[in-house]
């Protein structure tokens, strides 16, 4: 079934959920199966950059679709968008969650704007994330090719972000970074053991992909409730159909679509189990 973010984010104890980025029918099949294999929630997870691949109405149908039999819950997500008709229409089409990034704007304007987006996603039972702080761009990114420099995010600053905004979920920059990294990940458990002294709603990590997994363990026992994955998902899937395609260059499309869904999903269930701890 199809919930917002928030229902499925306060049913989580000590866990975190995943978010994989999906851009084609194959990549959604692919998180589903995970799902169905699992037996655990995911978020499926629609980036604003991939609007080339596929119009929100399309994604919604095929999410509503292939969610309708899975043993667990799936929430539609918006994943980094800054334009708010597009999140206004993400909303429209029926969409359970949205994420406004006003990460690269002065706190005064990201508020304003967060707040703007909570109050008219809420009306609709929506839920909504916000972030805070802004992550490095790593290599081979796919969110966005606009390097905004790492900044740490403000414990403080934090606190009164939540409170003026309302919120449901909030996106902090503790060391990640976009895409993979460049020199040896430097997470600073530090700063999260501190936003979560200051916050108390689900704090969300972008840049999942490559991070060491005893520190995505550790950043889940301190307060991490979403751990969003895109790049190591596409990396690992291209990899092997590589190496398919290289053994039978006469290997039928229908049949790689069919074997790209399967590659995806256990690059999926393998984050499903881990953020779960199954
Ligand atoms: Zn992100």
């Amino acid at each position: 079934m199809l919930v917002n973010l928030k229902t499925i984010l306060s049913g989580l104890n000590q866990k975190a959920i995943g978010s994989f980025n999906i851009y084609s029918y194959e990549t959604i099949h692919g998180v589903c199966k995970a799902v169905e294999k699992t037996g655990q929630p995911a978020i499926i997870s629609f980036g604003a950059s991939y609007l080339n691949n596929m119009s929100l109405n399309t994604v919604k149908y095929i999410v509503e679709e292939a969610a309708k039999d899975l043993p667990a819950d799936v929430v539609l997500h918006l994943d980094h968008c800054k334009d708010m008709d597009v999140i206004k229409a993400a909303v429209e089409a029926g969409f359970t969650s949205v994420m406004y990034d006003g990460s690269a704007l002065p706190f005064e304007e990201n508020v304003k704007n967060s707040r703007t987006v909570a109050n008219m996603a809420h009306s609709n039972g929506v839920s909504v994330e916000a972030e805070l702080g802004s992550l490095a761009l790593g290599e081979h990114s796919n969110e966005t090719d606009i390097d905004h420099g790492e900044a740490y995010t403000n414990p403080d600053n934090a606190a009164d972000f939540v409170n003026m905004t309302g919120v449901d979920a909030l996106a902090v920059s503790i060391g990640t970074v976009h895409g993979m990294y460049k020199a040896k990940p430097n997470i600073r458990i530090d700063i999260l053991k501190e936003i979560s002294q200051h916050v108390s709603i689900p704090l969300v990590l972008h840049g999942g992909s490559g991070t060491p997994e005893e520190k995505l363990v550790e950043c889940i026992e301190n307060g991490i409730k979403k751990i969003n994955v895109n790049t190591e998902i596409s990396q690992y899937t291209v990899a092997k159909l590589y190496e398919i395609i290289t053994e039978d260059k006469n290997v039928h499309l229908s049949k790689l679509t069919l074997l790209q869904s399967d590659i995806v999903s256990e690059i999926v269930e393998k984050y499903i189990r881990l953020f779960g701890r199954i």
